[in-house]
């Protein structure tokens, strides 16, 4: 292993560890398994190899190291292999858990869509995804059941129509969210979409951003409605007191195990400015991120090491050799806004939010809603990292229509409290790592509280989030929710292992931001989740005082 060959900057103030595999710090050579095959092998490397080999000589042909690890810089992951109980999940190996179907994400950031790029996802979906297709709290459409043949056909559609499958996943930038109603929402500091855009063009597919210690998740939006406290970078619109409307920049923000959730760096940038100030932010979670151990690999650990001061002053000396300006923290909301339901917009016209449950829809339905979005007139839709989805520039007199036709969808704009508020990762179904199901039984709780709280849910003014993670991770945000549900096998009263969650209260974002606490021993059996949800709806309505949300309570 080569020794550290300079001092960090701001020695002294903060000690750095030694031994993170920071490649700044001059640690170059690979410290583990995940670092070496990027080194060996470059994972934008992989493309070449899945349209002149693999997809023409089939799944048995795929090199191990690329299936589970270079395919994910093109949003492809193999999916579960079905029939495997969760009891299972880590006790077999990764060949035993692999099906020969892969899932896909489709990056769409920001989340705006034509009304053609919909239907062709959806058509897609229809032809080669078993007409699959999730909304994930990514914006992304996930598709599954997808054969290595048919790879390149899909990217060679979905490029012609200017989509991309692209650091949809891997240790890349992923898809960026933005807000899903920029330039329209009559209430945003700015319009972003430009930046995001901006940021594409320039970063996304340059290898020099394609070999992060992991995942790098990026937030941008005018609005809070991004979840902007849990990516690693966000920009959140913030109106300067002299400079005017610009954004306001945060790190370091990430869930899963040890949630962290990001700090302010206290300065206000100019929305030209964004693109260079997040490639100075990239940088530094390339140059100095921790390399050495994968579950210490997020930006946040350098962010909690380093503090907001020092990851500014880095920033500034080492990588945009200027100051940045100080700057005023955005407003916060009681919630990230969800944008269901019938919204005006800045040009007199409406957009429709609609909620599927938990994201779950299939490209029947997406074809369905740019049928419907056309014959309203409007030529434009978009995915929300609340797993809904939204149609924008809607005449008022088309409105009521599309409501109609959005619901026969099972696309609801006036939504109950709960299926506004569910969402669920992928889970047992599709996922490798899921001990637990959550799509299905998302669904189920949401018709059983719908029924069951009947009388009750029209005083739920702001819903109860429930987010269902299949495992400890924390792709449905789970301590973040009012009630999280982490998906593990517990032990019923009758001594058998069965499925259920261990469960997380009192999370948020926005006014309530912060983690929920997880009793020792608070876990509840999923068959037994309806009857607890309600149980708990009942008493914090019974309970709170005027005004109180369910975080507060
Ligand atoms: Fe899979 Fe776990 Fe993520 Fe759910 S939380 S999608 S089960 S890794």
């Amino acid at each position: 292993m080569a020794a550290p060959t300079r001092d960090t900057p701001g020695k002294g103030r903060a000690r750095q560890k030694r031994g993170e595999g920071q490649w700044a710090l001059g640690y170059r050579e690979p410290l583990n398994p995940n670092e070496r095959a990027k080194k060996d092998d470059h994972p934008l490397n992989a493309r070449a190899r899945i349209e002149n080999i693999y997809s023409r000589q089939g799944f048995d042909s795929i090199d191990p190291g690329d299936l589970r690890g270079r395919f994910r810089w093109f949003g492809l992951y193999t999916q579960r292999r079905p029939g495997i109980d969760g009891g299972r999940t880590g006790a077999l190996e990764p060949e035993e858990l692999d099906d020969r179907y892969l899932m896909m994400r489709v990056r769409t950031d920001g989340g705006g869509l034509t009304t053609a790029q919909l239907r062709l996802l959806g058509e897609l979906s229809q032809e080669h995804a078993r007409d699959t297709a999730d909304i994930t709290d990514r914006q992304n459409i996930q598709y599954h059941w997808i054969r290595i043949e048919d790879v390149p056909t899909i990217w060679s559609r979905l490029e012609a129509a200017g989509l991309t499958t692209l650091e949809a996943c891997g240790d890349s930038p992923r898809g960026m969210l933005g807000s899903p109603v920029a330039g329209i929402a009559a209430d945003e500091v700015l319009d972003a979409s430009e930046a995001l855009a901006e940021i594409r063009r320039r970063y996304i597919g340059d290898p020099k951003y394609a070999n992060l210690p992991r995942k790098f998740k990026t937030a941008i939006s005018g609005l809070p409605d991004v979840v902007h406290e849990v990516n690693d970078v966000s920009f959140v619109g913030v109106v300067h007191p002299e400079h005017g409307p610009g954004l306001d920049l945060w790190v370091g923000g990430g869930l899963s195990t040890n949630p962290m959730l990001a700090q302010r760096l206290g300065a206000w940038i100019p929305l030209a400015e964004v693109p260079d100030v997040w490639e100075g932010v990239v940088s530094i979670f390339r140059d100095y991120g921790y390399r050495r151990l994968r579950s210490r690999a997020r930006l946040k650990f350098l962010v909690k090491d380093w503090g907001a001061a020092k990851f500014r002053e880095v920033l500034e000396t080492e990588y945009l050799k200027r100051k940045l300006i100080d700057g005023p923290a955005p407003a916060d909301p009681p919630a990230p806004i969800d944008h269901v339901g019938v919204h005006r917009q800045k040009d007199g016209r409406f957009y429709v939010g609609a909620a599927p449950v938990a994201g779950r829809v299939s490209g029947s339905t997406l074809v369905a809603v740019a049928d419907a979005a056309e014959r309203a007139g409007s030529g434009r839709v978009a995915l929300t990292p609340l797993q809904k989805l939204i149609v924008l520039d809607v005449p008022a007199e088309k409105v009521d229509r599309l409501k109609a036709d959005l619901a026969e969808q099972g696309l609801q704009a006036d939504p109950s409290p709960w299926r506004r508020s569910v969402m669920a990762c992928t889970g047992l179904e599709f996922c490798k790592l899921a001990i637990v199901e959550t799509k299905a039984r998302a669904r189920q709780l949401v018709a059983d509280l719908e029924k069951s709280l009947a009388d009750v849910n029209a005083r739920l003014e702001v819903p109860i989030t429930v987010h269902l993670n299949g495992c400890p991770n924390s792709c449905a945000r789970v301590q973040t929710a009012d009630i999280g549900l982490k998906g593990q096998i517990v032990t019923d009263a009758d001594g058998r292992q069965v499925e259920g969650f261990q469960v997380h209260l009192g999370g948020g974002l926005g006014l309530d931001a912060g983690f929920g606490r997880k009793l020792r021993g608070h876990k509840v059996i999923a068959d037994e989740l309806t009857g607890y949800v309600e149980r708990l709806a009942r008493a914090y309505l019974a309970g709170r005082e005027p005004g109180e949300r369910f975080a507060q309570w």
